[in-house]
């Protein structure tokens, strides 16, 4: 404080007001030289109220005696800047006041710094916001109550501390470092962060740190201020919550699915992928409400809510749009959309269509559903909803309980596949399967050596289905297990039959991906050798290349053991799909089937004909047998001969043949 700068000023005067002495800084302070103030009135130099104001501290100088220091007014200067003058009454003998000595000095500059200070720390310590003071080395040099308040920590715990032990591990110390290299170049930084209490909690914070700098100095300290932002954050989550949630399930309101679903639609665009919209929409719903009453009919939504979302993935979006009606958004869907539409779809009906107990009676209630896919049904948010609205009214009409494509041809096609599925569930009780066996032959001695089970369906409704056909929709529903046991067993009798009448042949079986997946695949195969008492050293298992993108190394360790038990194991159609060389070598097979589709055109296609060389080399450098399948000519096979391919089928030989055909054909050729 530059006290020691200011001068002293010094003025006497009579009690009428005649100045006797002025000093020269008094005198330059009042803006003229000693001369001009010596005999002149000092109350002429003031207001008429500043005048009133003198005259009543002067009497109370004579009743308060002996001193009596008050302020002189400030228009005695006429400029901004403040005296604080002490007023000296200067007695006669007998006490008489004769004469008034006033001693002033300029106190603006520390007037204003005390007072300042005051008031700075009123506002400090009041302020609702904590507020903490550092150095510029980051030393803490004082908290505020409400910083105190909010955190724990008081001046206590702080005042001589690091910053950094307000840092938490909610942050890393990169975002720190990000904002101590703001603060020092730009001088100031604020943001939300997680803030830590004293008891290790944190809290959301909206931090605002700023350098303390005067004219004279650049930013010695900086300020910190702390809000808890909490309680802001919480309600705008529960605003926003509210605004878009249906309060009855929790589920997304219509708002909110619609933002989802203009989003979806965005990415998809960009991706060129399939967004799927599901309308639903429960059927006689107004029946319960009417009959059980709202708050039963509240329950079963809620219930209704809560299994729509047991099925679905988490990026999927289930929302309740009012009422009984219900959207789901299936998001980044590729080509298999349709499939995952209709699986949904399928599931859907299933879980709504539980029982449900209403006071003690069980109801069941079913849904309409509708479907749009985007973009062939549509390329924006309105078109989507309106279609899939369209599609579940149509659902409605087709008796309810079942759910439409908007498309038409999706839905034919749809509801073609999901026919098939229903009747291929219950092909296998119906004895609607049969296996027929397609011969293998060896190239050079044209004899029988092995016949390959392909399984054939044949449905009173349906007409004959080809594997082609029903294997993908077998798999997709899980049904090709049962499938493929009844399959292994019932090939392996026949096997057996044929063993038991002299024919000493091999026996092919075909597996799917999924069949060899399962938990309990190795087993099927020794209860399927167990009950028909087929040796396992005839029995050759057929899987395709694209079945070993799955988990390898468990199917390998199967493998083996079934090798070990003598059992053969054969890549079917290699060279199709993702062939890879790879899994060859890695995994336990001794044959290699060639896909018909290179065999077809051998004769007149060198490339394809120098490609089939090329498999059979490579499959007699790893040691094992070549088959070429789907010969169907003379030229073909003797090409295949040619090129030392070990094993030929195909209808040159012999189309598939029934149960009783096979035998007939062996007895014939073998
Ligand atoms: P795949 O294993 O490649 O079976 C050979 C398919 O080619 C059979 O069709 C057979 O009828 C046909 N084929 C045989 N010779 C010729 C020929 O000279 N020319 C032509 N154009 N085709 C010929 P299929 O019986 O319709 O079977 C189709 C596929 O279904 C099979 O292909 C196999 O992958 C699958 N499959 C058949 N039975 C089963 C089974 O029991 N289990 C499993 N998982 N899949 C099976
Ligand atoms: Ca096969
Ligand atoms: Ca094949």
């Amino acid at each position: 404080m530059p006290r020691s700068s200011s001068p002293i000023l010094k003025v006497q005067f009579l009690l009428d007001g005649k100045i006797t002495y002025i000093n020269t800084a008094a005198a330059k302070y009042l803006q003229g030289s000693i001369e001009t103030f010596i005999g002149k009135n000092i109350y002429t130099l003031l207001t008429p109220k500043e005048l009133i104001d003198f005259e009543i501290q002067i009497s109370r100088l004579n009743l308060n005696r002996p001193l009596w220091l008050t302020q002189l007014a400030s228009s005695l200067t006429e400029k901004a800047e403040r005296i604080k003058w002490s007023l000296h009454l200067i007695s006669s003998l007998d006490d008489n006041v004769v004469e008034i000595q006033a001693v002033g000095r300029n106190i603006t500059a520390w007037a204003q710094v005390s007072e300042n200070l005051d008031l700075a720390m009123k506002i400090i310590e009041n302020s609702v916001d904590g507020i903490l003071v550092m150095d510029q080395q980051g030393f803490i040099l004082m908290v505020n109550h409400a910083f105190t308040l909010m955190t724990g920590f008081g001046n206590e715990d702080l005042v001589g501390k690091p910053i950094s032990i307000l840092e938490n591990n909610q942050h890393s110390a990169e975002f720190y470092g990000a904002i101590r290299k703001t603060l020092f170049e730009q001088g100031a930084w604020q943001g939300e962060i997680w803030q830590k209490r004293k008891n290790n909690e944190t809290f959301p914070a909206w931090i605002s740190i700023s350098a303390l700098s005067s004219t004279e100095q650049p930013s010695t300290h900086f300020a910190l201020y702390l809000r808890d932002i909490s309680t802001i954050k919480s309600m705008e989550e529960n605003l926003s919550f509210i605004a878009f949630h249906d309060p009855l399930t929790g589920l997304p309101n219509r708002a909110l699915f619609q933002n989802r679903l203009t989003h979806a639609i965005e990415l998809a665009r960009r991706n060129q992928k399939m967004v799927t919209i599901l309308f639903l929409d429960l059927d006689m719903f107004k029946t319960v409400n009417d009959t059980f009453g709202h708050d039963k009919g509240d329950l079963l939504l809620q219930e209704i809510a809560y299994r729509l979302g047991t099925i679905i993935r988490q990026s999927d979006t289930v929302a309740r749009m009012g009422g009984d009606e219900f959207t789901l958004l299936l998001e980044d869907g590729n080509q298999g959309s349709i499939v995952g539409a209709y699986t949904v779809a399928k599931k859907i009906l299933q879980v709504v269509s539980w029982p449900f107990t209403i006071d003690r009676r069980e109801i069941v209630i079913t849904p309409s559903i509708g479907i749009s896919i985007f973009p062939t049904d549509g390329d924006d948010v309105t078109t989507l909803l309106k279609n899939a609205d369209l599609a579940m009214y149509r659902a409605k009409e087709m008796g309810k309980n079942n759910f439409q494509f908007f498309s038409p041809e999706l839905n034919v096609k749809v509801h073609k596949r999901l026919d098939m599925e229903n009747h291929l569930r219950r092909a296998q009780e119906c004895g609607e399967l049969s296996l027929y066996y397609q011969p293998i032959v060896n190239a050079k001695t044209q004899k029988v050596t092995a016949i390959e089970a392909l399984l054939r369906w044949e449905n009173p409704e349906l007409g004959k289905v080809y594997p082609d056909e029903f294997i993908p929709i077998a798999e997709s529903s899980g049904l090709i297990l049962p499938m493929g046991e009844w399959v292994l067993e019932n090939a392996c009798i026949k096997g057996r039959a044929l063993h038991d009448q002299g024919f000493l042949v091999k026996l092919s079986i075909n597996l799917s991906g999924r069949q060899l997946e399962s938990e309990n695949f190795v087993q099927t195969i020794e209860s399927a050798l167990e009950v028909s008492g087929f040796n396992p050293e005839f029995l050759s298992l057929e899987i395709t290349e694209s079945l070993l993108m799955g988990n390898l190394e468990k199917i390998r360790k199967a493998l083996i053991y079934l090798r070990s038990l003598g059992i053969g194991v054969s890549i079917d159609d290699f060279g199709t799909g993702y062939s890879s060389l790879n899994s060859l070598v890695v995994l336990p097979i001794d044959t290699l089937k060639i896909d018909k589709s290179f065999i077809s055109d051998i004769a007149n296609n060198p490339h394809n004909l120098s490609l089939v060389q090329g498999i059979i080399s490579i499959g007699h450098n790893l040691e094992l047998m070549v088959v070429g399948e789907g010969v169907e000519t003379k030229e073909q096979a003797g090409l295949l001969t040619a090129n030392a391919c070990d094993g030929l089928q195909g209808y040159l030989f012999s189309y598939p043949l029934s149960d009783t055909a096979i035998t007939d054909y062996l007895s014939e050729h073998f």
